[in-house]
């Protein structure tokens, strides 16, 4: 009797929770501690599917439960099996969330439920991860994880599974001055807010950690796997960095000014190890403060220069369009014997390296955003000289081509600033052609096709440029409204000697009849290459056999010369 007494009080007060299900899924019985942990008494949970259904936070974990306990409760599992300890995010009367273990012992038809709270144990443990991993003023990665993620990323590069990777070390200028100016507690912040600000620079798939001190570090991942342009934007985002901390920084009732250097180097593939990329970051960041601060150095000696080749040239650009050093080219379009119109052709005059031709600056003015005030520049020079040709008959008719970069061309208002050159210099739309390529036509061809119908609405015509070399699919071909094809000057080159090329073009001139477009020839450079345009169907032809790209006047004096000999020229045959 006594025995039994205080085994019925030793179940009670046992410090895990016991629930005993009957048979038909009633509750039998609820220990005490059961109802301590949860809050739940017995009188709530009076059969199976009520304990569950307070218990369970959600219903995927609720379903598997169930079906772990159907399966013990099936006859064919003897008697005293348990169904083994698994956690489970259980949650209080009050609705406080609970990390329980729960396991159970099936007795003959019955089950006997126990339940441990590891709660405070997972925090611990999730607390002491978060301090092994993470930096404890910051909230970033600390070192030990940034090791970890630079390992992680080095050997997915390895195997072939993502780009480039960069690991770029940062370290605050003149830290240590500033922090015994400030005061420790003023220094700890500064370091917060710009660990914050750094992490708004830094997005996607790359690593900020702070590696210690006032050193952060970032490691960049799927970068392009051509090296160049994995260097451009590991130089991109060190720059974002750099103009994300010019902001100044306001503490204790003051403006603190923060820069800092950065060193910077690639990764990809094999043969690199952390400590080595560690390492030569390191190398590069002292590099860069003994070059002054505030900048980023790379330690590969021929990305530095690339890089800083770029940024150099970016530099001159903008002053260059401040210094109107650009101009425009004007290259006739021919008709048989007449001029239709011209191709606008930037040209940079640089005031020490001469003149520097498009295919050097224009893919640096894309990368750096330049190409938009230099675009818009464009469309209002090459509007205003046609506005200009307007007023002398001999000109008025002249069509006037002008290149459109991808970059320009998606802006959101790129519509609207074409109308408003046109409208700004009295420039007639429908004397303008927009010149487009493949490639820019595909990324969102919903947002093309819109744009270009709004510009033809008001006139405006659209040749697509470089037609051969990009990716012409008919499909697509047939839903924009072109006005005319560019056959590459790569096929006309090699008309009169490559049959390939040959077949080339005539089947271009052959889609572009098909598809009721205009076709020229771009490239033009001999007789025979006209010769045999003009026998297979081809009339419009632009190219150094008629005129290379002049200046204004130049061309000009070149068109009226050109007109009166086409006139001769027609008059006589
Ligand atoms: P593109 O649009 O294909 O321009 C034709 C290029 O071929 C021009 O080079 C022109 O001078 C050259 N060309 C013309 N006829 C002949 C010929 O008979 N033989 C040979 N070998 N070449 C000929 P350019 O002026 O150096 O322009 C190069 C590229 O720069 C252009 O290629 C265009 O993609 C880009 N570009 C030029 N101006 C602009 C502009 O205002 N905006 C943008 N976004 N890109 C421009
Ligand atoms: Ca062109
Ligand atoms: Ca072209």
């Amino acid at each position: 009797q006594a025995r039994e007494a205080y085994s019925s009080e030793m179940l009670r007060y046992m410090p895990v929770g016991l629930v005993v299900v009957g048979p038909v899924g009633n509750i039998e019985f609820v220990n005490h501690q059961f109802e301590v942990m949860t809050g739940w008494e017995q009188s709530d949970v009076q059969d199976e599917s009520a304990l569950w259904r307070h218990l369970c936070v959600d219903a995927q974990q609720h379903a598997t439960l169930l079906q772990r306990l159907n399966i013990g409760r099936c006859e064919v599992v003897p008697t005293g099996v348990n169904m083994p300890a698994m956690e489970y995010q259980l949650r209080s009367k009050s609705g406080q969330e609970l990390t329980m273990e729960v396991s159970g012992r099936f007795l003959g038809g019955r089950i006997l439920l126990s339940f441990v709270d590891v709660t405070q144990r997972k925090a611990a443990e999730a607390e002491i991860r978060w301090l092994g991993f993470y930096d404890n003023l910051t909230q970033l990665p600390n070192r030990r994880l940034l090791l970890d993620r630079l390992s992680e990323a080095l050997t997915r590069s390895q195997r072939g599974h993502a780009g480039r990777g960069a690991l770029l070390l940062l370290d605050i200028d003149n830290f240590k001055s500033l922090n015994e100016t400030l005061g420790h507690q003023h220094g700890d912040a500064l370091l917060r807010l710009v660990a914050t600000r750094l992490s708004n620079c830094i997005a996607g798939r790359h690593t900020l950690a702070r590696q210690g001190g006032d050193e952060f570090a970032v490691v960049l991942e799927d970068l392009p796997t051509d090296a160049l342009e994995a260097g451009r934007y590991t130089e991109q985002m060190g720059r974002s960095i750099l103009e994300a901390l010019r902001t100044p920084f306001y503490l204790g009732n003051q403006d603190f000014h923060v820069t800092v250097s950065m060193g910077a180097v690639m990764f990809c593939g094999a043969g690199d190890s952390v400590e080595e990329l560690l390492k030569r970051a390191d190398l590069a960041l002292y590099q860069a403060k003994s070059a002054g601060r505030d900048t980023l150095q790379f330690f590969d000696p021929s990305m530095q220069k690339a890089v800083s080749a770029r940024v150099e040239m970016e530099k001159d650009m903008r002053l260059a369009l401040e210094r109107h050093e650009f101009d425009l080219f004007f290259q006739p379009q021919v008709q048989r014997d007449k001029v239709i119109g011209a191709e606008a052709l930037l040209r940079w005059k640089h005031p020490t390296k001469g003149f520097i031709p498009p295919g050097v600056f224009v893919p640096t003015a894309e990368e750096s955003g330049l190409i938009l005030p230099l675009g818009e520049w464009v469309l209002y020079a090459a509007c205003r000289q046609l506005a200009h040709w307007a007023q002398n008959p001999a000109l008025a008719e002249l069509t006037m081509s002008v290149n459109v970069s991808p970059r320009q061309f998606y802006q959101p208002n790129f519509v609207e600033q074409v109308q408003q050159a046109l409208q700004v210099t009295g420039a007639k739309p429908s004397l303008l052609e927009l010149e487009l390529t493949e490639g820019m036509l595909l990324t969102d061809v919903e947002d093309t096709i819109q744009k270009m119908v709004q510009l033809k609405g008001i006139g405006v015509m659209f040749s697509l440029d470089d037609f051969g070399t990009g990716y012409s699919s008919l499909s697509y071909l047939k839903r924009l409204p072109l006005d005319k094809l560019k056959i590459d000057q790569s096929f006309v080159r090699e008309v009169v000697t490559s049959t390939n090329d040959a077949a080339i073009a005539r089947s271009i001139i052959a889609l572009g009849n098909s598809l009721g477009l205009q076709v020229i020839a771009e490239g033009v450079e001999t007789e025979a290459q006209r010769v045999f345009l003009a026998k297979n169907g081809c009339s419009y032809w632009q190219g150094f056999y008629f005129s290379r790209p002049q200046p204004a006047a130049e061309f000009e004096a070149w068109a009226h010369a050109y007109g009166a000999e086409g006139k001769a020229l027609s008059e006589a045959g």
